[in-house]
């Protein structure tokens, strides 16, 4: 059921694929999926060029879907999913071409000389991809389009919460040129993404929460599927004593409540120098205060609702468990039924520890919780202190101190004075280490995942038999040894020596 967080209306009700329909899906997607790599890449840029133009020309209406769909800011569903899935569709029409074409790979071995190779990149065949709904749109846009493009057919299971926007992309596909059977998207819960990993995909997208993606993992293992898991974050956000406050509190306010904090990269976790504490808290409440929350079409809105209110009731608890032990509401911390069921103000947390949940547990609710930090080494430690490792930020004024932490830090991706952004970079491969998951979306990391690399190799004497055949004997064993001290011994001296000694092998007796 598609259902508007805001109000509560019913949007559309929907019938949960059935496993035998994900199947029916995947084996038309399969058919299909051999006349559209035939096609070429060129012609299937051609393609995505005309989704851009019809993506540009009814980004209104696109946008409109999925603020009524999830809630968030209309201005926030143009430029953190429209804009996003343009912007990708740009990277992959400019660079699809070069970065997927044949590459010759020159050997360096001396015994390989002889032999050309080269590596082709081919589609794996139906990519399954199964995505949330804090970005109903991008997510699946920007993974489906890579897999396209690459030549693979692809089946989307949207959130049970967001299918709309789904049919909204496949909407846009199928006009712009894609065959219906090569892009489907089929609706349901966990029973129907549980289907289309058990059905005949060639490789799988996941991204959501990490106790589902484990799930999916084991899910997928047990057929040796390959799996992309773009999971869960608790990224921290570090201000140096050398930060410029006024703008590194703004940063911290929209990083912690931009999607009402329900963003893989949220500011989850906030760490600043002790010298500067205070002062950083103030700021940060003082902005907080003024966020209007309300219905995500209204254009004064800053922070819309919570997707659900099982959702809500998470971050609640997260906040309840710190202020239990310890924790100090400086604003919000609590829930806004005068606007609906699905409200929560933002809130600022100060005095927290890494006893409490909201510093541990991925809340994707609107909170920002700081803690102070004594060095650059116990902010780092801080950091590094958790199960997760998708996205982090360094604030500072000294760009070559904020270099040498990101170093430091455990994360797929590392700002230095700014968040969340790095998804709108389509050049940069999205992706975490521990807990937030494997391998990568976007960028060139994000369209080799879509394709197998398979390795050719030619010979460039096939009239020569190879001197590492049979016929095998004592002096044979001889030549061998000088033949490898011909390649790797120290000094030219020993290594032609190893040569002359090798040289017999191509004549001997015996060879078969
Ligand atoms: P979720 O794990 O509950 O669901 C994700 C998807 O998996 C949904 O489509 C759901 O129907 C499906 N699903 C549920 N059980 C399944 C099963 N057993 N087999 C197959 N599919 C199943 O996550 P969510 O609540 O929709 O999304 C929020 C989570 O996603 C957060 O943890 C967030 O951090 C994460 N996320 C990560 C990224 C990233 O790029 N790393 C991006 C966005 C969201």
């Amino acid at each position: 059921m598609s259902v508007n967080p805001a109000t509560g209306e019913t949007l559309r009700s929907f019938e949960c694929a059935t496993e035998v329909e994900v199947q029916a899906a995947v084996a038309r997607a399969k058919a299909a999926q051999t006349e559209w790599n035939a096609r070429g890449v060129e012609a299937r840029i051609r393609i995505l060029g005309e989704f851009q133009r019809k993506l540009h020309e009814r980004k209104w209406e696109a946008a409109r879907v999925i603020t009524q769909e999830a809630g968030k800011p209309y201005v926030e569903a143009l430029l953190t999913e429209i804009v996003v899935v343009l912007d990708s569709a740009r990277f992959l029409i400019g660079n699809a071409y070069r970065l997927l074409r044949q590459e010759d790979v020159p050997h360096g071995g001396l015994a390989m000389k002889t032999k050309s190779g080269c590596l082709v990149r081919e589609p794996y065949g139906v990519i399954g991809i199964i995505s949330p709904w804090n970005y109903p749109f991008s997510i699946p846009s920007t993974e489906a389009l890579a897999a396209l493009v690459a030549g693979n057919a692809v089946v989307v299971k949207p959130s049970e919460f967001t299918s709309l926007c789904a049919l909204e992309l496949a909407k846009l596909l199928h006009e712009a040129g894609v065959p219906t059977d090569v892009f489907q998207v089929v609706i349901g819960d966990g029973r129907s993404g549980a289907a289309l990993i058990n059905s005949a995909i060639d490789k799988l997208v996941f991204t959501g929460s990490v106790p589902t993606g484990k799930r999916v993992a084991q899910t997928a293992a047990a057929r040796l599927l390959p799996v992309v898991l773009e999971l869960g974050g608790k990224d921290p956000m570090l201000v140096l004593d050398d930060a410029d406050l006024e703008v590194t509190s703004s940063g911290a306010v929209w990083g912690a409540f931009v999607n009402a904090g329900q963003a893989c990269l949220s500011v989850e976790r906030c760490y600043v120098h002790r010298s500067v504490h205070e002062k950083f808290v103030e700021a940060c409440a003082e902005k907080t205060r003024k966020l209007r929350v309300g219905n995500g079409l209204e254009p004064e809105t800053d922070v819309g609702p919570l997707i659900h209110e099982r959702q809500l009731r998470i971050v609640e608890s997260h906040v309840d468990d710190a202020k239990a032990k310890g924790a100090r509401v400086v604003t919000g911390g609590k829930r806004l039924p005068e606007l609906g069921s699905n409200f929560y103000a933002p809130t600022v947390l100060a005095d927290v520890t890494h006893e409490m949940r909201i510093m541990r547990e991925e809340t994707f609710g609107p909170v920002l919780p700081v803690m102070a930090f004594d060095s650059d080494e116990d902010a780092i430690r801080l950091a590094n202190d958790s199960d997760y490792g998708l996205a982090a930020s360094v604030w500072t004024s000294d760009r070559a101190r904020g270099n040498a932490i990101a170093k430091k830090i455990a994360a797929g991706t590392v700002m230095i004075n700014d968040v969340i952004t790095c998804f709108g970079i389509s050049e940069a491969p999205h992706g975490g280490v521990k807990a937030s998951g494997r391998g990568r979306t976007h960028g060139k990391f994000g369209l080799e995942e879509m394709v197998c690399v398979k390795y050719v190799d030619a010979e460039r004497l096939p009239g020569v038999k190879r001197v590492w055949w049979y016929g095998y004997s004592e002096a044979f064993a001889r030549q061998m040894e000088g033949f490898v001290d011909a390649m790797f011994a120290r000094g030219v001296v020993a290594r032609v020596r190893g040569a002359l000694r090798s040289a017999g092998s191509y004549v001997r007796k015996g060879r078969v």
